[in-house]
């Protein structure tokens, strides 16, 4: 892949673990243009795999761009998410949350601390659909959402219990 037009890009991106190019790269290939901003958020997204709201991508981008206003971030995120660039994680009664993966996987969900943990699984990728969803509509993704308590709020239970 060439590099071309984005290296005008000033943002100090030494502390982030993804290169320029394969940011800028999922930009292209979803056909949107390559921003500073756009190009600063999904830095902040790639490597974060605690699938954060809006405002939590806010919250450490402002840091980095102090001009940056919320409404862009929510916006920006919005795009991607439309464009395929990001998903959406289902919103469990708060604000929706931001992934990331984009490649087949499921989740593992709190219901105590709301942390969503990804996990793959091949025998849940290939689940067979029902059929009076397939003759209506058009399925283009399946994905397993497991309900519980997670092994960080199951330990601080079990501490409070005993001691
Ligand atoms: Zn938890
Ligand atoms: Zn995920």
């Amino acid at each position: 892949m060439t590099v071309s037009n984005y290296y005008y890009i000033v943002i100090n991106m030494d502390n982030y673990h993804s290169d320029k190019e394969s940011i800028a790269e999922k930009l292209k290939q979803a056909k949107l243009k390559v921003t500073p901003q756009r190009m600063a958020i999904l830095f902040e997204l790639v490597d974060n795999h605690d699938h954060p709201t809006a405002d939590a991508i806010y919250q450490k981008i402002k840091k980095k761009l102090p001009s940056i206003s919320f409404d862009t971030v929510n916006r920006t995120l919005v795009t991607f998410a439309q464009n395929g660039v990001i998903k959406i994680a289902e919103g469990q009664g708060g604000a929706k949350r931001y992934d990331p993966k984009i490649e087949p996987h499921h989740h593992f969900h709190c219901v105590r601390c709301n942390r969503i943990i990804d996990f793959t699984n091949k025998k849940y990728d290939r689940i067979e659909l029902p059929e009076n969803i397939t003759k209506k509509h058009q399925v283009l993704g399946q994905k397993i959402v497991l309900d519980g308590i997670c092994q960080n709020c199951k330990n601080k239970k079990d501490n409070n219990g005993r001691k």
